[in-house]
């Protein structure tokens, strides 16, 4: 029970709550104690004494961030005694460094100069030496200027609290005091991986941005705050314009999901937005280049060449991939034009690529796939099973939930065949061998059901069909789950009786288990495995897949799927397509349409004609890209709008230059389903427009006849059509967003899903059995190759690769391999290795590490030059149709030079443009 008390404040009675710091209490009442080493979110440390307060009866002035309140305590926050005693702080602070406050410019953002103002201390009567060289500048991120740091440890906190990276910590003692990295070496040699969180609270501008550094003063700067549009987090950002120019970006404090939070690619990864090699004017062929055309021009012939292909070969000889990196607006227009102005359902786009088996798994078990809880429950979590998905590299600040859970009282559990970082972070860590998940998720509840420990009443009362479940498992006892899965059974049982004994159980997963021919499967058996526990629809359990690219969920809302108009509703259901016809005023197909990797094939077999692409770029995102290249070089009419000439708008007939999300408004929509407001902060590049005005202006030179011609305008259409966005509105946007289903416009939105009944009403126990990947390894391809991402890049790497710290971090393209391995090929870590399937051979570089285990090899998929998905195999999930991306056989070779044609690539790029 929080009984309400009262103390006093300079005079003012205030209540507080019992727990409160008289800090907290004061800001309540909006009262000013100025603070230094405080720092939300985090334990106190009372270690600068700027705080200091004076109580009644006290025998010294007291840290206010520290200090407990207590009934009747009488404080004053401005007397002379405590004016006295900051203005000594301040002169003892100033003597740690080289400090004059009253003519260092700082970065305009210190807050020491701010009291050093405030309290007039304008002389420098001591001093303390320091013994070591006062700048680290030798990474193009951070810049630590040591001869300005406090030893406030703010920045350890932050590091060690919030991000818990555990890369720096207080070194040395008296004047050698400093902040170190472990073995005091430069940053970019250490732990540290840029989240830049440390640099976001230096109070004094002892770290700084090396780039923003002297570029802008806050106050010449414009924030615009807007949403993050790398991963699926969705982090909020405020980009800071200054002449046109995105200097820097800072997370929003208050905002959410990250509160204030970001990663190396959010914080660092803005310079694609201003790339020399942005896209500025629409492209035609012309021989073996292009040649530069006006809008008319080029819009005019791309619409007259695909109503050519329509009457000559049919509505369905056409198709569309929409863009998981694009706003909602305008994925929705996409797939309202491939249906009513192309005349066909044939529309995909990437999340094919990742999450299809989440929405089709999801969908039959729960009746709804999306992340079931929000992402601010993971931390409150007793147990979190991690399976499939390398957390921190993926999603970074999601990563810090889970984390930061693990210090406070929360079990982990980790199932990967990599030693990710989180296992670093667990309670137990299954190493699977690739592709044997629903062999070790099934033995989790063979181990749940034979132990008596599953939640009966839920399973009872909430879902059906367990018997038969029941019966599967039974089959995969943990000896034989040991067998299959490489996991010796005492870990297994261990697990699965952390998680089942846990009172708030969370699941997150995300491409690990998705990507491979058994997806489908995957995502039912942990269905079942939280359904088997009672773990759903309360807050902080949950089945979570973690959506990979910033609007992949968006994407898929909008209807940029082949059998779904916007909010997943059937394109076969008649009442549905009725809705629709009327709302857009044309008759619209009524069969689902072609799949990613289906349209690929069709446009091999000659069945599609034309392809328009918006925003993605198959030739390094989809799997077999040798095959995908021939077919796309085949394709008898290709449009690409983007805003770099990528290797697949290289292959176009037409290009146009669409805007990045700097250059736009809109909303995206993050993994947990909050749709979040997207703002133009800079103006387009060139004649580069934005992609919702270019669907636009195609769309009425199709003779549709569209009146949304705003983002905003657009979203009251989709809020119109779409039961699950009904109370989405712009104004309603401002703040957090609204995480969907919002079903009115008083609709609060709905952070967790099926909480007293499911989608599809009971919980449908779908029993799954373990099957092989369909390439294993054989004598000739002796290695297991899994592809994935890595921190420092992204997707394709069209927009990361642009981005000078980032490409710094990470430059080329590195093979993991297992120190057996290697030493058994005669291959040291550095040296250049050739890696082939039966489909493609590339050239990389080895990274010798035991993160992968023996006859696995890892590739990320991000390098053009040694594009990992010429390797993959376009072996599908029958259901969900997603490659199996995971698991494929390879062959590794030393090679004597790791030939990168790096070069190759950016001369090829700038010839053609
Ligand atoms: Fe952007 Fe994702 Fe990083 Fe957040 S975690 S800053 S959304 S890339």
């Amino acid at each position: 029970m929080n009984s309400e008390q009262t103390l006093t404040i300079n005079e003012k009675k205030v209540s507080f709550t019992p727990g409160q710091t008289l800090l907290e209490v004061a800001r309540e009442n909006g009262i000013d104690i100025p603070t230094l080493c405080y720092l939300d979110r985090c334990e106190p440390t009372g270690s600068c004494r700027i705080c200091l307060v004076e109580v009644k009866g006290a025998r010294a002035l007291v840290a206010s961030c520290a200090m407990p309140a207590a009934p009747g305590m009488e404080v004053q926050t401005e007397s002379e005694a405590v004016v006295k005693a900051r203005r000594m702080v301040i002169e003892l602070l100033l003597a740690s460094g080289e400090h004059n406050c009253m003519t260092c410019e700082a970065n305009g953002e210190c807050k020491l100069q701010d009291l050093a103002y405030r309290y007039q201390v304008e002389t420098i009567r001591f001093s303390r030496p320091m013994e070591y060289f006062p700048m680290e500048s030798s990474n193009p991120l951070i810049i630590r200027d040591f001869s300005k740091c406090v030893l406030c440890g703010r920045c350890v906190q932050a590091c060690n609290e919030i991000q818990v990276n555990l890369a720096i910590s207080f070194g040395y003692r008296g004047a050698r005091s400093k902040i170190v990295t472990k073995g005091d070496v430069p940053l970019e040699e250490s732990d540290c991986v840029f989240c830049g969180e440390c640099v976001g609270v230096c109070p004094v501008g002892a770290l700084v941005e090396k780039k923003a550094r002297y570029k802008g003063r806050p106050w010449e700067e414009t924030k615009i705050k807007t949403t993050c549009s790398y991963c699926g987090v969705g982090c909020q950002v405020y980009l800071h314009v200054k002449d046109g120019q995105v200097l820097r970006v800072t997370g929003v404090e208050d905002g959410l999901p990250n509160l204030g939070s970001l990663c190396v690619k959010g914080k660092f990864g803005h310079e694609f937005i201003h790339s020399k090699e942005r896209l500025t004017t629409p492209l035609i062929r012309q021989a073996d280049g292009f040649r530069h055309a006006t809008w008319d021009e080029a819009l005019d012939y791309v619409a007259k060449r695909l109503k050519e292909i329509k009457e000559k070969d049919g509505p369905d000889s056409l198709a569309g991939l929409s863009s998981a990196s694009v706003t909602n607006e305008e994925n929705y227009l996409m797939q309202k034009l491939v249906r009513a102005g192309f005349g066909t359902n044939n529309v995909d786009h990437c999340a094919r690529l990742c999450h299809a088996s989440t929405v089709t798994g999801l969908a039959t078990v729960f009746g709804s796939g999306a992340m079931t809880n929000s992402i601010a429950e993971i931390e409150d979590a007793d147990v979190i099973l991690v399976i499939g998905s390398n957390t921190t590299e993926t999603h970074p600040v999601i990563s810090t939930f889970v984390k930061r859970a693990t210090l406070g009282k929360a079990k982990l559990i980790v199932a990967d065949p990599r030693k990710i970082t989180l296992t670093n972070f667990s309670e137990v860590w299954l190493r699977q061998r690739p592709g044997t998940d629903v062999a070790l998720i099934n033995g989790m509840i063979n181990v749940i059901l034979s132990e008596g420990l599953q939640d009966q009443a839920f399973i009872d009362d909430r879902t059906e069909n367990f018997e038969d479940l029941k019966k599967a498992v039974a089959e995969y006892p943990p000896e034989k789950v040991e067998k299959i899965t490489g996991v010796p059974a005492p870990d297994l049982i261990e697990a699965a009786r952390i998680y089942a004994k846990a009172e708030k159980a969370s699941i997150l997963y995300a491409m690990g288990i998705t990507q491979h021919t058994s997806g489908t499967d995957n995502v039912k058996a942990l269905a079942n495995l939280a359904m088997v526990t009672g773990n759903l629809g309360r807050p902080s359990t949950g089945v979570n897949p973690l959506r990979g690219q910033n609007n992949v969920q968006g994407a898929c809302d909008m209807g940029a799927l082949p059998n779904v108009y916007s909010g997943y509703q059937s394109v076969t259901d008649p009442a549905v397509k009725e809705k629709f016809e009327q709302a857009w005023g044309v008759s619209l197909p009524d069969q689902p349409g072609l799949t990613v990797v289906e349209i690929t094939n069709a446009i091999d077999e000659g069945r599609i004609k034309g392809l328009y692409i918006m925003g993605e770029n198959p030739l390094i995102s989809d799997p077999d890209v040798n095959h995908v290249e021939q077919v796309l070089k085949k394709c008898e009419f290709l449009v690409v709008q983007d805003i770099f000439l990528t290797e697949t708008a290289r292959l176009a007939d037409v290009v146009l230059p669409g805007t990045s999300f700097a250059e736009k408004e809109g909303t995206f929509t993050n993994t947990e389903r909050r749709v979040s407001r997207v703002r133009q902060a800079v103006q387009p590049v060139g004649e580069a427009r934005g992609d919702l005005e270019i669907l636009n202006d195609l769309a009425s030179r199709l003779g549709l006849s569209w009146t949304a011609d705003t983002a905003e305008a657009v979203m009251a259409e989709i809020a119109a059509l779409t039961p699950s966005y009904a109370g989405i509105s712009y104004p309603r946007l401002e703040g957090n967003g609204l995480i969907w289903p919002c079903l009115d416009k008083d609709h609060p939105g709905t952070p967790i899903l099926h909480v007293s009944q499911f989608t599809r009403g009971l919980g449908l126990f779908t029993p799954v059995e373990h099957r092989e990947p369909a390439e294993p390894p054989s004598n000739d391809y002796p290695f297991t190759l899994t592809t994935g991402r890595i921190l420092y890049q992204y997707h394709t790497g069209s927009m990361s690769r642009r981005c000078e710290p980032l490409d710094y971090l990470a430059p080329r393209c590195e093979v993991e391999i297992n120190p057996a391995d290697a030493a058994e090929l005669s291959i040291s870590d550095g040296d250049g290795v050739m890696v082939s399937s039966r489909r493609g051979e590339i050239v990389a570089t080895a990274r010798v590490t035991d993160i992968v285990p023996a006859k696995v090899i890892f590739i990320p998929f991000h390098y053009a030059e040694a594009a990992a998905n010429r390797l993959t195999i376009a072996e599908l999930d029958p259901v969900a149709k997603i490659p199996e991306f995971k698991v494929c056989a390879a062959k590794l070779e030393k090679v004597e030079e790791a030939e990168t044609g790096e070069g190759e690539e950016a001369e090829a790029s700038a010839q053609e443009a």
